[in-house]
Protein backbone atom coordinates (compact mmCIF):
# COMPACT_ATOMS: atom_id res chain seq x y z
CA UNK A 1 0.00 0.00 0.00
CA UNK A 2 1.49 3.63 -0.83
CA UNK A 3 0.58 6.70 0.25
CA UNK A 4 -2.37 7.34 -2.58
CA UNK A 5 -4.24 4.51 -1.86
CA UNK A 6 -7.27 4.27 0.01
CA UNK A 7 -9.39 1.58 1.93
CA UNK A 8 -13.10 0.71 1.74
CA UNK A 9 -13.66 2.20 4.71
CA UNK A 10 -11.86 6.00 3.47
CA UNK A 11 -14.28 6.24 0.53
CA UNK A 12 -16.32 9.37 0.52
CA UNK A 13 -18.02 11.43 -1.54
CA UNK A 14 -17.91 15.32 -1.97
CA UNK A 15 -20.99 17.61 -2.42
CA UNK A 16 -20.68 20.89 -3.82
CA UNK A 17 -22.77 23.20 -6.09
CA UNK A 18 -22.23 24.42 -9.06
CA UNK A 19 -23.99 27.56 -10.51
CA UNK A 20 -23.91 27.82 -14.64
CA UNK A 21 -25.11 31.11 -15.64
CA UNK A 22 -25.86 31.42 -19.27
CA UNK A 23 -27.32 33.27 -21.90
CA UNK A 24 -28.19 32.98 -25.67
CA UNK A 25 -28.94 34.86 -28.46
CA UNK A 26 -33.17 34.63 -28.26
CA UNK A 27 -32.62 34.87 -32.37
CA UNK A 28 -34.56 37.85 -34.84
CA UNK A 29 -37.91 35.94 -34.10
CA UNK A 30 -37.52 35.24 -30.43
CA UNK A 31 -36.68 38.19 -29.76
CA UNK A 32 -39.37 40.20 -31.60
CA UNK A 33 -41.92 37.63 -29.78
CA UNK A 34 -40.10 38.73 -26.26
CA UNK A 35 -40.34 42.04 -26.76
CA UNK A 36 -44.03 41.82 -27.94
CA UNK A 37 -44.51 40.33 -24.46
CA UNK A 38 -42.76 42.65 -22.61
CA UNK A 39 -43.86 46.20 -23.96
CA UNK A 40 -47.06 45.24 -25.87
CA UNK A 41 -48.31 42.24 -23.62
CA UNK A 42 -49.21 41.05 -26.92
CA UNK A 43 -48.80 37.05 -28.02
CA UNK A 44 -47.24 36.97 -31.36
CA UNK A 45 -47.20 33.54 -33.57
CA UNK A 46 -45.91 33.28 -36.99
CA UNK A 47 -47.62 31.72 -39.85
CA UNK A 48 -46.43 29.35 -42.39
CA UNK A 49 -46.91 30.90 -45.99
CA UNK A 50 -47.34 27.07 -47.49
CA UNK A 51 -49.73 25.40 -44.58
CA UNK A 52 -50.95 28.21 -43.06
CA UNK A 53 -50.40 26.72 -39.65
CA UNK A 54 -49.62 29.45 -36.59
CA UNK A 55 -46.70 28.52 -34.34
CA UNK A 56 -46.07 29.78 -30.71
CA UNK A 57 -43.19 30.42 -30.15
CA UNK A 58 -42.18 31.53 -33.76
CA UNK A 59 -40.61 29.28 -36.06
CA UNK A 60 -38.74 30.42 -39.15
CA UNK A 61 -40.02 27.05 -41.34
CA UNK A 62 -42.54 24.75 -39.95
CA UNK A 63 -41.41 20.89 -39.47
CA UNK A 64 -43.23 20.16 -43.26
CA UNK A 65 -42.10 22.87 -45.06
CA UNK A 66 -38.64 23.18 -44.98
CA UNK A 67 -38.65 25.32 -48.56
CA UNK A 68 -41.30 27.49 -47.26
CA UNK A 69 -40.66 30.22 -44.88
CA UNK A 70 -43.40 30.76 -41.96
CA UNK A 71 -43.27 34.76 -42.94
CA UNK A 72 -46.55 36.54 -41.69
CA UNK A 73 -46.84 37.83 -37.59
CA UNK A 74 -50.35 36.91 -36.50
CA UNK A 75 -51.38 38.80 -33.41
CA UNK A 76 -53.21 36.23 -30.49
CA UNK A 77 -55.86 36.91 -28.48
CA UNK A 78 -54.00 35.03 -25.19
CA UNK A 79 -56.93 32.75 -24.48
CA UNK A 80 -56.84 28.60 -24.78
CA UNK A 81 -58.40 25.95 -23.98
CA UNK A 82 -56.48 23.40 -21.33
CA UNK A 83 -55.83 20.19 -23.07
CA UNK A 84 -53.41 18.38 -20.07
CA UNK A 85 -52.13 19.07 -17.10
CA UNK A 86 -49.93 17.55 -14.15
CA UNK A 87 -49.56 18.73 -10.75
CA UNK A 88 -46.32 19.36 -9.32
CA UNK A 89 -46.39 18.38 -5.60
CA UNK A 90 -42.75 18.81 -4.48
CA UNK A 91 -40.25 21.44 -4.21
CA UNK A 92 -36.73 22.12 -6.20
CA UNK A 93 -34.49 25.40 -6.43
CA UNK A 94 -34.95 25.60 -9.94
CA UNK A 95 -38.80 25.81 -9.64
CA UNK A 96 -40.95 28.82 -10.86
CA UNK A 97 -43.27 28.95 -7.56
CA UNK A 98 -43.60 26.93 -4.23
CA UNK A 99 -45.53 23.57 -4.48
CA UNK A 100 -48.43 22.42 -5.40
CA UNK A 101 -48.74 24.35 -8.55
CA UNK A 102 -50.29 23.28 -12.14
CA UNK A 103 -48.86 23.11 -15.30
CA UNK A 104 -50.72 22.88 -17.86
CA UNK A 105 -50.77 22.24 -21.77
CA UNK A 106 -52.71 25.08 -23.40
CA UNK A 107 -53.97 25.02 -26.89
CA UNK A 108 -53.84 29.13 -27.71
CA UNK A 109 -56.88 30.29 -29.71
CA UNK A 110 -55.35 31.40 -33.36
CA UNK A 111 -53.08 28.97 -32.80
CA UNK A 112 -51.65 25.09 -34.13
CA UNK A 113 -49.31 24.80 -31.27
CA UNK A 114 -49.57 24.30 -27.43
CA UNK A 115 -47.78 25.79 -24.48
CA UNK A 116 -46.69 24.54 -21.27
CA UNK A 117 -47.28 27.39 -19.27
CA UNK A 118 -48.21 28.24 -15.06
CA UNK A 119 -52.42 28.09 -14.88
CA UNK A 120 -53.08 29.48 -11.37
CA UNK A 121 -56.40 30.63 -9.99
CA UNK A 122 -57.96 27.67 -9.05
CA UNK A 123 -57.15 24.72 -6.71
CA UNK A 124 -55.58 21.50 -8.70
CA UNK A 125 -58.83 19.09 -8.07
CA UNK A 126 -60.66 21.42 -10.03
CA UNK A 127 -58.43 21.68 -13.12
CA UNK A 128 -60.30 19.51 -16.03
CA UNK A 129 -59.30 19.03 -19.99
CA UNK A 130 -61.44 21.52 -21.82
CA UNK A 131 -61.09 24.56 -19.52
CA UNK A 132 -61.10 27.72 -21.29
CA UNK A 133 -58.04 30.11 -19.89
CA UNK A 134 -56.61 33.27 -20.50
CA UNK A 135 -53.07 34.68 -20.06
CA UNK A 136 -52.90 36.89 -17.03
CA UNK A 137 -49.51 39.52 -17.81
CA UNK A 138 -46.72 39.55 -15.05
CA UNK A 139 -46.91 43.42 -13.76
CA UNK A 140 -42.92 43.89 -14.54
CA UNK A 141 -42.87 42.05 -17.60
CA UNK A 142 -39.08 40.85 -18.56
CA UNK A 143 -38.28 39.79 -22.02
CA UNK A 144 -39.04 35.96 -20.97
CA UNK A 145 -42.03 33.64 -21.24
CA UNK A 146 -42.68 34.59 -17.54
CA UNK A 147 -43.99 37.96 -19.09
CA UNK A 148 -47.24 35.64 -18.97
CA UNK A 149 -46.97 35.99 -15.18
CA UNK A 150 -49.72 32.76 -15.65
CA UNK A 151 -52.81 31.58 -17.00
CA UNK A 152 -56.07 31.34 -15.55
CA UNK A 153 -59.49 30.29 -15.72
CA UNK A 154 -61.39 32.33 -18.42
CA UNK A 155 -65.05 30.88 -17.77
CA UNK A 156 -67.01 27.75 -16.94
CA UNK A 157 -65.41 24.05 -18.47
CA UNK A 158 -66.68 23.10 -21.37
CA UNK A 159 -68.35 19.64 -21.13
CA UNK A 160 -67.29 16.59 -23.07
CA UNK A 161 -69.92 15.34 -25.38
CA UNK A 162 -70.23 11.61 -24.90
CA UNK A 163 -69.38 9.65 -28.01
CA UNK A 164 -70.47 10.34 -31.33
CA UNK A 165 -71.70 7.56 -34.01
CA UNK A 166 -68.27 7.02 -35.56
CA UNK A 167 -66.47 6.71 -32.30
CA UNK A 168 -68.91 4.14 -30.94
CA UNK A 169 -68.04 0.38 -31.85
CA UNK A 170 -70.14 -2.62 -31.41
CA UNK A 171 -69.70 -4.63 -27.81
CA UNK A 172 -68.99 -1.30 -25.84
CA UNK A 173 -70.04 -1.64 -22.67
CA UNK A 174 -70.68 0.49 -19.41
CA UNK A 175 -72.91 0.01 -16.45
CA UNK A 176 -74.16 1.76 -13.54
CA UNK A 177 -74.85 0.59 -10.04
CA UNK A 178 -76.90 1.20 -7.35
CA UNK A 179 -78.90 -0.43 -4.32
CA UNK A 180 -82.94 0.26 -3.98
CA UNK A 181 -83.85 1.29 -0.83
CA UNK A 182 -87.30 2.12 0.93
CA UNK A 183 -86.65 5.57 0.49
CA UNK A 184 -86.08 5.39 -3.20
CA UNK A 185 -89.15 3.55 -3.49
CA UNK A 186 -91.26 6.22 -1.97
CA UNK A 187 -89.56 9.20 -3.67
CA UNK A 188 -90.65 7.13 -6.91
CA UNK A 189 -93.97 6.15 -5.57
CA UNK A 190 -94.46 10.32 -5.04
CA UNK A 191 -92.94 11.17 -8.86
CA UNK A 192 -95.06 8.65 -10.31
CA UNK A 193 -98.04 8.93 -8.56
CA UNK A 194 -98.19 5.07 -7.80
CA UNK A 195 -98.70 4.15 -4.36
CA UNK A 196 -100.30 0.32 -4.96
CA UNK A 197 -100.17 -1.28 -1.52
CA UNK A 198 -97.34 -3.86 -3.22
CA UNK A 199 -94.65 -0.98 -2.82
CA UNK A 200 -96.24 0.66 0.38
CA UNK A 201 -98.14 -1.64 2.59
CA UNK A 202 -96.09 -4.49 4.19
CA UNK A 203 -99.02 -6.68 5.66
CA UNK A 204 -100.39 -6.11 1.98
CA UNK A 205 -97.58 -7.60 0.46
CA UNK A 206 -97.49 -10.69 2.73
CA UNK A 207 -100.29 -11.41 0.97
CA UNK A 208 -99.36 -12.00 -2.20
CA UNK A 209 -97.04 -13.87 -3.87
CA UNK A 210 -94.07 -11.81 -3.18
CA UNK A 211 -94.57 -12.10 0.19
CA UNK A 212 -92.88 -8.56 1.25
CA UNK A 213 -92.98 -4.83 -0.95
CA UNK A 214 -90.99 -4.64 -3.99
CA UNK A 215 -90.13 -1.79 -5.76
CA UNK A 216 -91.45 -0.43 -8.97
CA UNK A 217 -90.54 -2.47 -12.08
CA UNK A 218 -90.01 0.74 -13.80
CA UNK A 219 -87.51 1.96 -10.62
CA UNK A 220 -84.66 -0.34 -11.58
CA UNK A 221 -85.34 0.18 -15.40
CA UNK A 222 -84.43 3.70 -14.84
CA UNK A 223 -80.92 3.11 -13.97
CA UNK A 224 -80.25 2.72 -17.35
CA UNK A 225 -80.81 6.64 -17.90
CA UNK A 226 -77.44 7.43 -16.25
CA UNK A 227 -75.72 4.82 -18.29
CA UNK A 228 -77.40 6.19 -21.37
CA UNK A 229 -76.90 9.89 -20.86
CA UNK A 230 -73.56 10.11 -18.58
CA UNK A 231 -71.37 6.96 -20.03
CA UNK A 232 -72.12 5.39 -23.17
CA UNK A 233 -73.06 6.94 -25.22
CA UNK A 234 -72.98 9.97 -22.59
CA UNK A 235 -73.45 13.09 -22.73
CA UNK A 236 -75.34 14.70 -25.11
CA UNK A 237 -77.28 11.69 -26.53
CA UNK A 238 -80.92 11.54 -27.18
CA UNK A 239 -82.88 8.36 -26.60
CA UNK A 240 -85.50 7.91 -29.32
CA UNK A 241 -87.03 4.77 -28.34
CA UNK A 242 -86.62 2.04 -24.82
CA UNK A 243 -87.67 -1.66 -24.31
CA UNK A 244 -88.10 -3.61 -21.49
CA UNK A 245 -88.94 -6.77 -19.85
CA UNK A 246 -89.03 -7.66 -16.28
CA UNK A 247 -87.94 -10.72 -15.19
CA UNK A 248 -87.89 -10.95 -11.58
CA UNK A 249 -89.08 -8.94 -8.68
CA UNK A 250 -86.64 -5.82 -7.17
CA UNK A 251 -87.02 -6.53 -3.44
CA UNK A 252 -85.74 -3.20 -0.97
CA UNK A 253 -81.81 -3.43 -0.07
CA UNK A 254 -81.31 -4.87 -4.07
CA UNK A 255 -78.23 -3.56 -5.10
CA UNK A 256 -79.02 -3.46 -8.95
CA UNK A 257 -76.76 -3.00 -11.63
CA UNK A 258 -77.69 -1.57 -15.04
CA UNK A 259 -75.47 -2.18 -18.45
CA UNK A 260 -75.71 -1.30 -21.74
CA UNK A 261 -74.04 -2.87 -24.99
CA UNK A 262 -73.55 -1.36 -28.48
CA UNK A 263 -75.45 -4.00 -29.97
CA UNK A 264 -76.04 -2.46 -33.95
CA UNK A 265 -74.95 0.58 -35.64
CA UNK A 266 -77.90 2.31 -37.83
CA UNK A 267 -76.40 3.92 -40.27
CA UNK A 268 -78.87 5.46 -42.03
CA UNK A 269 -80.19 8.17 -39.48
CA UNK A 270 -76.71 7.61 -37.22
CA UNK A 271 -78.74 6.21 -34.67
CA UNK A 272 -76.84 3.10 -32.17
CA UNK A 273 -78.69 0.32 -30.58
CA UNK A 274 -77.72 -0.57 -27.00
CA UNK A 275 -78.68 -3.87 -25.53
CA UNK A 276 -79.93 -3.23 -21.79
CA UNK A 277 -79.52 -5.78 -19.06
CA UNK A 278 -80.54 -5.47 -15.26
CA UNK A 279 -79.42 -7.60 -12.91
CA UNK A 280 -79.27 -7.91 -9.02
CA UNK A 281 -76.75 -8.62 -6.51
CA UNK A 282 -77.04 -12.23 -7.31
CA UNK A 283 -76.61 -12.34 -10.92
CA UNK A 284 -80.42 -12.83 -11.30
CA UNK A 285 -82.05 -10.58 -14.35
CA UNK A 286 -84.26 -8.79 -13.56
CA UNK A 287 -85.03 -6.88 -16.08
CA UNK A 288 -83.84 -6.96 -20.06
CA UNK A 289 -84.45 -5.08 -23.18
CA UNK A 290 -82.84 -2.50 -25.69
CA UNK A 291 -82.94 0.88 -26.28
CA UNK A 292 -81.99 3.29 -29.60
CA UNK A 293 -80.51 6.69 -29.24
CA UNK A 294 -78.82 9.31 -30.74
CA UNK A 295 -75.49 9.72 -29.99
CA UNK A 296 -74.13 13.16 -29.67
CA UNK A 297 -72.85 14.83 -32.82
CA UNK A 298 -69.33 16.47 -32.90
CA UNK A 299 -67.22 18.93 -35.19
ZN1 LIG B 1 -46.12 24.48 -43.21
Amino acid sequence: MNQFSYSESDAFSVEGKLALPYQYFAGTLGSEFLVSLRDRRKLLGRRCSRCKKVFVPPRSHCEHHLDAPCDEWIELPGTGTVRGFTVVRYAEPYQPCPPPYILALVALDGADSSLVHLLKGLAPSEVRVGLEVKAVYAKDPQPTILAIDHFAPAGKPRQELGYSYEELELGMTASFTKTITETDVYLFAGISGDFNPLHMNEEYAKTTAFGTRIAHGALPQSLIAPVLGMKLPGLGTLAVEVQCAFKAPTFFGDTITAKATVEEKQAEHKRVKLRCDFTNQHGQLVATGWAVVLPPRKG
